[in-house]
């Protein structure tokens, strides 16, 4: 037997846990249930997290959580309860399979079947922002080559599991070089081990509208963060129904399971929504406990569910659908199908499957890791970059010269172009001389001596090699 927590949420969350618990149950999952109280009621008693202590001692000693949607009151300073339970509990992997039912829902694509699996902890989500100046603003997208390994070979490992033939990598490679290079590099590294899946890179905008056009060329899909969280959702409503949708939440010791959707305030306590969501996370959290038996056997009913047109009001549709039910309606005609299976659509076999185990990361040998020059940031109100340039050159000295400015990343001097539109906030990058070396003292030696210039400094960033290869990325137009 494996204890789970259990959270029923806000809104129609009670409604569809009940349903998706009863579900389970007479299909007779081997689990007991902790249940937790999150969301509203929390955080309107004062707690910005939405989430008490003793909860969270539940959660961790449990480790698989199945949690209904909340909803997160406006304003207040309230933290979300998602993003802070996937960064708390290391919840790495978010994975969300998206397929069509058709005929039986109405989608333009009868042919979908992708598992997009999104990176979860790092990318712009760090939440890492300062405003520079009275102009700009800077959101920090971090990435890291453990998170980029862990997500990438869960990928993989997920399509070697469950029968899958290909992943694709989404990244914007050619513009951030760095950050969605790293991604992909380290997305070919890994596909090295896996000769027996098929693997392509697609750039994320052309990636994108394929997947929106003709999802059927895809299968599995893997990519950072902020990406992740947009095409997941699209994939999932082109499918016919975010209300049919479930994701998993994956970490190396715990995992979250639930519904992609929210709490659906307009529709709680009427009976009337539909427990698809949940129930489609609750199948992926008794794959994950080693239940695959009875979580077989609950998607099979579901989906002769589906078949027999027992549909619930967001997806009934006259014609298609045969009968109009209510969320216990829903789950008594799906534990009425329980040992059945669907004749039309296709039925799944999950007898192999279990959490999966993953090699932990290991860290890799250092690099050689040279500074080889400095970008200082400046606020400065001006618009002629010449003008800043002579400014700048003050702080210039016998080893480091000015060599480039950029406004937004752009090239401005030298040899800009007047036509380019300038902010208040620049970037000035100074290199060594030729033969002279570089190190942190030149850098807080500049600074010293912007102080004594009035120019105002922001920030700086150092430029390092790491193998004697560049760190950084030029200007654009250098
Ligand atoms: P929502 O997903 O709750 O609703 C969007 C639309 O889909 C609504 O028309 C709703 O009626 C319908 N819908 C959603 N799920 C349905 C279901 N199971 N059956 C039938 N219809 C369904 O999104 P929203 O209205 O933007 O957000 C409502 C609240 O949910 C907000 O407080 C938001 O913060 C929260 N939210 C929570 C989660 C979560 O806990 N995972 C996720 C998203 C939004």
């Amino acid at each position: 037997m494996t204890k789970i927590t259990v959270a029923k949420g806000d809104g129609i969350g009670p409604e569809i846990m009940d349903a998706t618990l009863k579900i389970i149950m007479a299909a007779g999952a081997d689990i007991s249930i902790d249940e937790i109280e999150v969301g509203e009621k929390v955080y309107l008693a004062g707690n910005l997290a939405g989430i008490a202590k003793e909860s969270w001692d539940i959660i961790r000693r449990n480790k698989v959580f199945l949690k209904a949607p909340i909803t997160t009151p406006q304003g207040g300073g309230y933290k979300s309860l998602n993003v802070t339970t996937r960064k708390f509990l290391g919840l790495y992997s978010n994975v969300r399979p998206c397929n069509s039912l058709h005929p039986f829902v109405k989608t333009k694509h009868p042919q979908m079947d992708i598992v997009i699996i999104r990176e979860n902890e790092e990318d712009l989500y760090a939440g890492i922002e300062h405003q520079q100046t009275d102009e700009v603003v800077q959101c920090l997208k971090l990435i890291s080559r453990p998170g980029c390994e862990k997500i990438v070979r869960y990928a993989f490992e997920y399509a070697k599991q469950y029968g899958r033939k290909k992943v694709t990598c989404f990244t914007k490679d050619n513009i951030m070089k760095q950050t969605d290079g790293l991604f992909h590099q380290v997305f070919d590294e890994i596909a090295l081990e896996y000769p027996e899946i098929e693997n392509e890179h697609w750039i994320i905008d052309i990636g994108a509208a394929k997947m929106a056009d003709t999802p059927e060329i895809f299968d599995v899909i893997v990519m950072p963060n902020l990406y992740g969280d947009i095409l997941s959702d699209i994939a999932a409503q082109i499918t016919g129904s975010v209300g049919l949708a479930g994701s998993a939440n994956i970490g190396e010791q715990c995992a979250m399971f639930e519904a992609i959707h929210g709490s659906a305030p307009r529709v709680a306590n009427q009976n009337r929504a539909n427990p698809s969501g949940l129930l489609q996370g609750a199948v992926m959290m008794l794959n994950h406990i080693g239940q695959g038996n009875i979580a077989e056997k609950v998607q099979n009913a579901w989906l002769k569910t589906i078949e027999d047109g027992i549909h619930t009001y967001d997806i009934y549709k006259e014609g298609t659908s045969k009968q109009k039910v209510t969320t216990t309606e829903f789950a008594d005609a799906v534990i009425n199908n329980l040992g059945q299976q669907p004749s039309i659509l296709t039925a799944v076999s999950y007898d192999k499957n279990a959490a999966l185990i993953l090699p932990r990361y290991q860290r890799k040998e250092a690099k050689t890791k040279s500074l080889v020059g400095v970008d200082v940031f400046v606020n400065w109100r001006g618009s002629n970059p010449d003008e800043l340039a002579e400014l700048i050159k003050q702080l210039e000295s016998e080893d480091a010269e000015l060599t480039m400015i950029t406004n937004r990343g752009i090239k401005v001097w030298p040899e800009g172009f007047e036509e380019t539109f300038c902010t208040d906030h620049w970037r000035c990058r100074f290199k060594p001389l030729a033969e002279k070396t570089f190190n942190h003292a030149n850098i807080t030696a500049m600074l010293n001596e912007a102080i004594e210039k009035n120019i105002d400094t922001i920030k700086t960033e150092n430029l390092y090699l790491f193998d004697g290869k560049p760190g950084f990325s030029l200007g654009q137009g250098q």
